[in-house]
């Protein structure tokens, strides 16, 4: 047996062991989330206390995710997790469980999507369909041409280029001015956007192509505004940021660039309905005011939705637990709502402002939480300063666990902005992004994997005290429609 001597044995083995861990962990981030040194003998305290030592929310996440996967609005997975959700309210002991309907239209299920150039380096890339946009009805190909025109007077000057081509609509290298800020005129950008659409069809292009606008590889899924094929355009689909730049190189190299695509999503062939999960505490002595504590079940297809929305599903189910294992009872109701349909267009909540539109007045206050597992640092206000005292009030057994932030600023795009515009005073969550925006949010990195524990239980504290405290106070939040000054065409319900 060879013998090797002791120092060089050392190395030896601390090189084998490099080879096997060839990244070393990075050591982890420090937690941003302060740590109580005690908690009051308070119902806040008890609750902090209870979700501290006791919290769900990374086994349901993981449920979610992990078990029931993808759950599009529309799919047999939500319809799934709907009714877990339910049956995981009934075994807190919610009360008034049931779920609310609402027509959603066609329903849309993605298929298997592709790209192959078939010039220069014939390289396979990731494409993935937007949603509700029409497949390619197998593969097909064209040559590429890259068409960024941002609005219908630069696309005519296309005219008589397009047929047979496969479009790149994005230009990450635009130079020219911005175009004029457009008036708040919705209806006349969406008018815009189908002339445009139908200008594209009439010309003979075969499918449009958008840069996902993330690089690393990361895909983004979104669409699904419009779920009629017939106002659905042409196949459509995002291409991450590395295969996109090298379509654009190959394209300035001044050759023909061919590509064959396949995008296999398909529409349903009836339309469906979707449902809100709704469940509650009845209050001890309001019963009939309300503090509704919300986040949409539904999520994207291209990961398991952990982040988006599975964090702040399992946060609204967190606080309920907590709620019933410290016996607290709210003076007012407690409303727990699963939304669906935050994707395509806030459509599960705006079905619900619908819905309860003759009962919005006794809603003491609203509060979502829909940017994935950082942690919360306060509330957006939506430009309601009356109602900074009551809000301030609600998180000062918060502030030590870094609960401070009260900000003026107008988040429109997720489900508090329907009840906003109706005159409720509707919050959402400020967190700390976390790799959501950068990672996770619509793309196929969405997994429990990027969860950050600590940052989402205590996330789970900050939703359930304000919660207690919002539905405890004796006053009123007030109600009214905020005017606030017209900020471009923003499309009051373009999804987070
Ligand atoms: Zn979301």
């Amino acid at each position: 047996m060879l013998r090797i001597p002791s120092a060089l044995a050392g190395l030896a083995l601390a090189a084998l062991l490099q080879a096997q861990t060839p990244f070393p962990p990075a050591a982890p981030a420090p937690s941003p989330v302060p740590i109580l040194k005690e908690y009051p003998d308070t119902p806040a305290g008890r609750l902090l206390r209870e979700i501290k030592d006791h919290a769900e929310v990374v086994a349901r996440v993981e449920y979610l995710s992990d078990v029931i996967g993808p759950r599009l609005t529309g799919s047999d997975r939500l319809r799934q997790a709907q009714a877990w959700a339910g049956a995981e309210m009934a075994r807190l002991g919610a009360a008034n469980i049931h779920e609310e309907a609402y027509d959603f239209g066609l329903a849309w299920t993605r298929g298997t999507d592709g790209a192959r150039l078939l010039t220069h380096n014939g390289i396979r890339f990731r494409v993935d369909q937007q949603a509700w946009t029409p497949a390619t009805r197998g593969a097909i190909q064209g040559e590429l041409l890259l068409v960024d025109a941002r609005n219908l007077a630069e696309l005519l000057a296309f005219k008589g280029q397009l047929k047979g081509k496969i479009l790149l609509r994005t230009n990450p290298d635009d130079k020219r001015p911005p175009l004029a800020r457009r008036g708040a005129d919705f209806a006349a950008y969406q008018a815009e956007q189908a002339a445009m659409t139908q200008f594209l069809q009439e010309e003979g292009a075969l499918a449009a192509l958008t840069m996902s606008g993330r690089k690393n590889g990361l895909g983004f899924a979104s669409g699904g505004a419009g779920r009629d094929p017939q106002k659905a355009g042409l196949p459509a689909a995002y291409v991450p940021q590395e295969p996109y730049k090298m379509l654009l190189r190959l394209l300035a190299r001044k050759e023909p660039v061919k590509l064959e695509l396949t995008l296999g999503g398909a529409f349903s062939k009836a339309p469906v309905q979707a449902f809100n999960v709704v469940g509650e505490l009845r209050g001890s002595e309001r019963p009939d005011e309300v503090v509704l504590l919300g986040a949409h079940l539904d999520s994207w297809d291209l990961g398991t939705g952990a982040t988006d929305n599975a964090t702040g599903s399992a946060i609204v189910l967190e606080a309920l637990r907590a709620l019933q294992a410290t016996g607290l009872k709210p003076k007012r109701t407690i409303r727990f709502v699963l939304f669906s349909g935050e994707e395509q267009g806030l459509l599960g909540s705006r079905a619900y402002v619908e819905a309860h539109r003759a009962e919005l007045d006794a809603i003491q206050a609203v509060l979502i939480h829909d940017m994935g597992t950082g942690m919360v640092k306060g509330f957006t206000l939506q430009g309601r300063e009356a109602c900074r005292g009551p809000m301030a009030q609600a998180i000062a057994p918060l502030n030590d666990l870094g609960v401070k932030d009260l900000s003026l600023r107008v988040m429109g795009s997720t489900d508090h902005a329907p009840f906003d515009r109706a005159g409720v005073p509707a919050f959402a969550a400020i967190q700390e992004p976390a790799d959501y925006f950068l990672g996770t949010h619509h793309s196929q990195m969405d997994y429990p994997d990027h969860l950050v524990p600590d940052q989402l239980v205590q996330g789970a504290q900050a939703m359930a005290v304000t919660a207690w405290e919002l539905a405890e106070m004796p006053g009123r939040l007030p109600h009214g429609v905020n005017l606030r000054p017209p900020t471009g065409a923003v499309n009051p319900s373009a999804p987070r």
